[in-house]
């Protein structure tokens, strides 16, 4: 039986989940009620000290046993994640996303949290020691879904907590292929799922058995997880919407730096919390970059994900691609010049739309002020770095930015007054394991990956003598 086959359910007892190319239906994912929920929430609880008590040895190995089994079903993993999400098997896509949920585990299994000595005096001494907090709720996006995934259980499991998964609506059966790799390898009531739409998921968040809520979505539905665990007072680390501002400083060299820009900003069509969202250049370079990242998006090769070659899929849903297509729209009406894409692709298939360049956009045109999430670049003229600088923080979203320019320093200097949870220089959106990654203000807070992602699931208790 394959993966897919076996965490689809009866057509009878379940909903469809569509090809996000084709539409065609590739499987159905169960429909969870909330009795359902009780069930797993207890047992996750009733599973939780006896996976506390084997240890991290253990449970390190466990976890790396799981990674090994995550490359070993590679394959298998990246067709199911690009017929449902849509995002291409080559590129920095679908087989990249697997890799990365591989070494996102393995990085959780060995990454060592020891104790802190925090106060040391010949009076006495005091101690951080990190436990588990308990049962966990891991609640996800539809972008990456098994990259997030992994980013939330895998560190939530290794300090022994255990863990429910209520994945997006939109790639369920996604997720659900990746826990049952992992519950190949772990006992049972430790990883499990509820699976459904946001109600379920509101339902999730507030329970009275929860300890800690993983939330990566949207900010509007962060505010609600808020209000939620008001009723649990579960912990919280919410990863929100972005949208990341990129300045093009005088001087950078742009034959060097245009495809990382570009890429910085259609990588899964636009469709990543931290791409670059909206790029202000230098009014020195503004008519090369416009002209040469409009050359990249009509070049780019977009289509059915499961044709090699192929590097932008289509947008995953119906109500993601309405809000593109509303917001190039928008700017459109507003006089701003489309010189790349700015239609749908229909010959392609439903939801997709082509890559796209918006140059002589308005500041406050909804393609500016809005989370486009879709492939889709305004491009900003500046003359003077504070007015740049002034107009990339203006927005409630603070996740990430990026300094484009040959000074190092002078990038340091920039990178240093954007309001950004990571700024990127020459880079953007670029994610590795050990180095913490969390918005600010409307994007978020609390800190994954690394010894802080440890820490985000683990119970602080000082002992002091
Ligand atoms: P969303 O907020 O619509 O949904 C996310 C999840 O929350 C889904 O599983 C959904 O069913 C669930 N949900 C919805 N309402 C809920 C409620 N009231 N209580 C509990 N759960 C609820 O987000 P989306 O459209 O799936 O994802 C796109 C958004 O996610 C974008 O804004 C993007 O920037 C953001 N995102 C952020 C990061 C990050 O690391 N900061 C990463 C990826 C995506």
């Amino acid at each position: 039986m394959t993966l897919l086959d076996s965490v689809s359910v009866d057509p009878r007892a379940g909903r469809p989940i569509p090809d996000a190319a084709t539409r065609e239906t590739i499987g159905y994912a169960p429909v969870h009620s909330s009795a359902y929920l009780d069930e797993a929430i207890a047992a996750a609880r009733r599973a939780q000290p006896t996976w506390d008590a084997i240890g991290h040895v253990e449970r390190s190995r466990i976890l790396n046993d799981i990674a090994d089994d995550i490359r070993a079903n590679a394959d298998e993993l990246a067709v199911i994640l690009s017929r449902e999400q849509g995002k291409p098997l080559d590129g920095p896509n679908a087989r990249f996303e697997v890799a990365a949920a591989e070494l996102w585990t393995r990085n959780a299994a060995d990454t060592r949290l020891e104790p802190e000595i925090v106060f040391e005096s010949e009076d006495g001494r005091a101690e951080v020691h990190y436990g588990a907090l308990g049962v966990v709720a891991a609640i996800g996006p539809w972008n990456w879904p098994m990259m997030i995934t992994v980013w939330q259980i895998a560190p939530s499991l290794r300090m022994g907590n255990t863990v429910i998964v209520k994945p997006s609506e939109y790639t369920p059966l996604s997720v659900l292929a990746l826990l049952a790799i992992y519950n190949r390898h772990l006992p049972s009531g430790v990883l499990t799922s509820v699976v459904g739409d946001r109600e379920i998921g509101a339902a999730l968040a507030a329970h009275s058995g929860l300890d800690k809520i993983m939330f990566t979505g949207s900010t509007d539905t962060g505010r609600r997880i808020i209000e939620g665990s008001a009723h649990n007072l579960a912990r919280l680390t919410l990863e929100l919407g972005g949208n990341d501002a990129g300045i093009v400083l005088p001087g950078a060299d742009l034959s060097q730096l245009i495809e990382g820009i570009f890429w910085g900003s259609f990588l899964n069509s636009g469709q990543t919390c931290a791409n670059l969202k909206r790029l202000y250049v230098h009014e020195s370079l503004y008519d090369e970059a416009v002209a040469e990242l409009a050359t990249l998006a009509t070049e780019v090769a977009m289509g059915n994900g499961l044709q090699p070659g192929n590097l932008l899929g289509p947008l995953q849903n119906q109500r993601q691609f309405d809000t593109v297509s509303a917001l190039v729209e928008d700017a459109r009406a507003r006089g701003a010049r489309v010189v790349a894409g700015g239609t749908p692709a229909p010959e392609l298939g439903p939801l997709f739309y082509r890559a796209t360049i918006v140059a002589d956009v308005d500041d406050d045109a909804r393609l500016v002020t809005e989370e486009q999430f879709g492939p889709v670049l305004p491009v900003l003229r500046y003359s003077n770095i504070d007015d740049a600088i002034i107009r990339a923080n203006n927005t409630e979203q603070g996740l990430g930015a990026s300094v484009w320019g040959p000074d190092i320093d002078e990038a340091k200097t920039v990178a240093q007054r954007l309001d950004a949870g990571t700024v990127w220089i020459n880079q953007h959106g670029t994610l590795n394991p050990l180095v913490p990654f969390g918005g600010l203000k409307a994007s978020g807070y609390g800190q994954e990956f690394g010894v802080q992602g440890l820490k985000a699931v683990g119970a602080p208790k000082v002992i002091s003598h």
